[in-house]
């Protein structure tokens, strides 16, 4: 079975390249050709761990291919992943543009049955919304042709409920060779039938391709047994080792993708909102999270403190939910006061480096972590940044360091001083705050920070240091939700 994933980011280029890995041909394709033409000189153009080596190997043993070329490798496959973007508009709403844009350019390349998978992170009801995108052009082909011959819903293929099923017609000339079963016999216009499938993405960039082949769940959303055995044919390896599969309708899938990350967000706020009045009261967040942990109804996972949830998803999830209830007449409050919680984290972080510093202006702050969690170099909402953004307007000098995501901090911040590792970066600031939970920052020379330093103040912001050793080796000590 030949694949298209229309998309080359962290879940395109994972999802592309761990399908190659389970046997099927995989066509990758994004509108960047600059990405492109890295990936096709064996150059990343993400940092994923695992995948370079799966990448090479792929593409050496043939499955694996790169291209802009979205027409043609549309045509030549049974199955079309989208996984592209879906920033946030201005008004915090989901921006679909891009999912948008990609049902337009595939309408004219379907020249036989294909399954659509939408795996981009799309609010409710956008698998009906593809259907109709197609729809509508189908429908301006129809004005500008004599006989109008296709009926959407009209496909055997998902007798269950057309709404998700579609037949287009291929323009004149465009797919002139193109055999079909229900091509009109004279006619200038064939019909063929696609089918809609909503397959959300849950992999944690930094370990995607650990989570993409051994994931807690595969949900698939759609209304077609005929796509549904497609679907359930690509994840065979993942059904080999008993991975349970969520079978729903597309609009079910597309919540539960938004109910999950909105959860997580929440667990990460509440536990933040709990550190932060440790901070007040002398208690250890620590000891309550590992207590908390300890119960089985609520796991100890995402029971971290620290800045605030960041990341591409997280943050433009959370506010698009919100906003989409809102739409819908539903005022999600428990999602508000998560979203301006995780906000004034950020600020709270700078108020403990100001407590420690006071007035802020000329001072020089060295910050150790740029991405937004570690082993990835995404420095997409980043709390770091927002952090770095917030010293600066006080009039802070930054110094700073990531193991990997410097190279896209000076694209958008080109005014920092970019060290060369943890110890260049320490040297004569007046504090250092540990913004990132790098493994590599978890055992630093401390004495010889203490020593570089201006003044020995450590902020630990994702509290990776026992704060009595700390102290003990004369730091001023603060983390969040302990001292
Ligand atoms: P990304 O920005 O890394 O990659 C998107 C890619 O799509 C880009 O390379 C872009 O050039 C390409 N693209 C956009 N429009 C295109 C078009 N018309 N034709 C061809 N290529 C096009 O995004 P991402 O982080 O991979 O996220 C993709 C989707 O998956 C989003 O909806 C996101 O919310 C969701 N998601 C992301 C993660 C994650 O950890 N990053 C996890 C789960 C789900």
């Amino acid at each position: 079975m030949k694949i298209s994933i229309i998309g080359t980011g962290y879940v395109g280029l994972v999802t592309g390249t761990c399908l190659a890995n389970f046997g099927l041909q995989v066509i990758c394709v994004d509108k960047d050709n600059d990405k492109i033409q890295q990936l096709n000189n064996k150059k990343l153009s993400i940092y994923e761990s695992h995948l370079e080596y799966l990448i090479e190997k792929n593409v050496k043993e043939k499955r694996l291919f790169f291209t802009t070329d979205i027409k043609k490798s549309v045509e030549e496959s049974q199955v079309i992943f989208i996984a592209v973007d879906t920033p946030p508009n201005h008004d915090v709403s989901a921006n679909l543009k891009q999912v948008e844009e990609v049902a337009q350019e595939i309408v004219f390349s379907i020249n036989n049955y294909k399954v659509i998978v939408n795996k981009s992170t799309v609010l409710i009801g956008i698998a009906a919304k593809i259907s109709r995108i197609i729809q509508e052009y189908r429908t301006k082909t129809d004005k500008n042709t004599p006989s109008p011959s296709v009926i959407l819903g009209a496909s055997s293929a998902c007798p269950v409920k057309p709404c998700f099923t579609g037949v287009i017609p291929a323009k004149a000339g465009i797919h002139p060779s193109s055999p079909s079963p229900l091509r009109r016999e004279g006619g200038v216009r064939v019909k063929y039938p696609f089918d809609i499938v909503s397959n959300p993405e849950f992999l944690r960039e930094g370990s995607a391709v650990y989570e993409f082949t051994h994931p807690d769940k595969i949900v698939i959303g759609t209304t077609s047994p005929k796509a549904l055995k497609i679907m359930q044919e690509i994840y065979r390896p993942l059904y080999l080792i008993d991975t349970p599969f969520v079978i729903t309708n597309p609009e079910t899938a597309e919540l539960i993708k938004y109910a999950c990350n909105a959860f997580l967000a929440t667990k990460i706020t509440f536990i933040n909102e709990i550190a932060n009045l440790c901070d007040k009261v002398g208690a250890d967040v620590h000891q309550i999270a590992k207590a908390m942990g300890l119960d089985g109804r609520i796991s100890p996972k995402f029971l971290h403190p620290g800045p605030g949830y960041g990341g591409s998803c997280f943050p433009k999830d959370t506010e698009a939910l919100y906003h989409f209830a809102a739409t819908c007449g539903y005022e999600f409050k428990l999602l508000k006061g998560v979203i301006s919680a995780n906000k004034r984290q950020r600020e709270l972080m700078v108020d403990k480096i100001k407590h420690h510093l006071g007035d802020l202006k000329g001072k020089t702050i060295a910050i150790l972590g740029l991405a937004f969690k570690q082993n990835t170099d995404d420095i997409r909402k980043s709390p770091s940044l927002d952090i770095i953004k917030l010293l600066l307007k006080e009039g802070a000098h930054i110094r700073c360091f990531d193991p990997l995501a410097m190279d896209n901090t000076k694209k958008n911040l080109p005014n920092l001083t970019y060290c060369q590792d943890e110890y260049e970066t320490a040297d004569e600031s007046d504090a250092l705050v540990i913004a990132t939970e790098w493994n590599q920052f978890r055992n630093l020379d401390l004495l010889k920070i203490k020593k570089l330093l201006k003044s020995p103040i450590l902020l630990d912001l994702r509290n990776l240091y026992d704060p009595a050793k700390a102290k003990a080796l004369g730091f001023v000590y603060e983390g969040v939700g302990r001292k």
